[in-house]
């Protein structure tokens, strides 16, 4: 049809989508995530994506994480559990996901030949909602034939430059959303296709831009921040559009937060998972 179903997110919408807390509430209401992240040298993307995680509402989080990282976690998000991989410096062997509300794979995976196939073993059997992210993106990029293994209504959260290695180099972004647009369209999921206004374009191709942000968030480990508060949304019973559009859009904002306090220049994304509360006080 002629419809264009382009949109931007407006603050109100993101607002009204936020679940109150009932007097009553208990941790089993929100969920219980796992994040499979970090490899040898890389543990730092675990880390931040299960502060923001925790930092987003979640009742239980677990990090199936290499045994190389286990301290790292145990230490530095003692909210969180960890379970070790058999490996010691990769992923290895995909986790039993019964019990959890929600999986992300990717932050700091890592591309070895052992974890390409945990991978493809996990995404093949995954039967709860799930996020993939950097080196997860990166691995189906080089074996693209294994993409319609995705199960529907995934999502995807590339840069631009992930998102190249998987449909090509594009001219110009408009190219760009539209290849994005046919690759949700074809494998049926979400992609988040992260930048300045990132868009949020669904399996139907109705793209939402998001509008908060800035590019002090052009730093190492921003989207492994992202990809927590969207684990976290889908745990909590978020539906697929919602955790992409509110995740985005709070990441966004605690980024704005974070460029306020410390800086475009000096901001890090540790400082952006850092100010996911204020972020969430201020939308709430
Ligand atoms: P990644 O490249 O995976 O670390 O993801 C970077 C994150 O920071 C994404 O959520 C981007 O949307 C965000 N980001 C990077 N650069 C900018 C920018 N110039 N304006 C707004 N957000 C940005
Ligand atoms: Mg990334």
């Amino acid at each position: 049809s002629a419809k264009t179903n382009y949109y931007i997110t407006e603050a109100s919408e993101m607002r009204a989508l936020i679940k109150p807390r009932k007097k009553f509430a208990h941790k089993g209401m929100f969920g219980h995530g796992l994040l499979i992240a970090g490899s040898y040298g890389m543990g730092g993307a675990a880390l931040l994506a299960s502060r923001a995680c925790l930092r987003s509402g979640i009742g239980l989080l677990t990090v199936h994480t290499p045994v190389c990282n286990h301290d790292l976690l145990q230490s530095n998000v003692p909210e969180a559990m960890v379970q070790d991989d058999v490996h010691d410096r990769c992923f290895a062997e995909a986790a039993d996901l019964d019990n959890f509300q929600a999986v992300a794979i990717g932050p700091g995976l890592g591309q070895e030949e052992i974890t390409v196939q945990a991978l493809f073993d996990q995404v093949s059997n995954c039967y709860i909602p799930l996020v993939l992210d950097a080196d997860a993106l990166n691995i189906f990029s080089s074996y693209r034939n294994y993409l319609t293994r995705i199960p529907r209504h995934s999502i995807l959260t590339p840069h631009i430059k992930e998102l190249e290695r998987i449909i090509g180099r594009c001219s110009n972004s408009y190219e760009r959303l539209s290849k994005a647009k046919e690759l949700a369209a074809h494998l049926q999921c979400y992609i988040v296709l992260k930048g300045a206004w990132t868009a949020v374009i669904t399996p139907d191709g109705v793209t939402y831009f998001n509008p908060t942000g800035n590019p002090g968030m052009a730093t190492a480990g921003s989207g492994d921040v992202l990809t927590g508060v969207i684990l976290s949304l889908l745990s909590q019973g978020y539906t697929h559009e919602e955790a992409c559009r509110l995740g985005v859009y709070v990441h966004g904002l605690a980024g704005d937060i974070a460029c306020q306090q410390k800086g475009v220049i000096g901001m890090t994304s540790g400082d952006i998972a850092d100010a996911l509360p204020a972020a969430w006080k201020q939308l709430m």
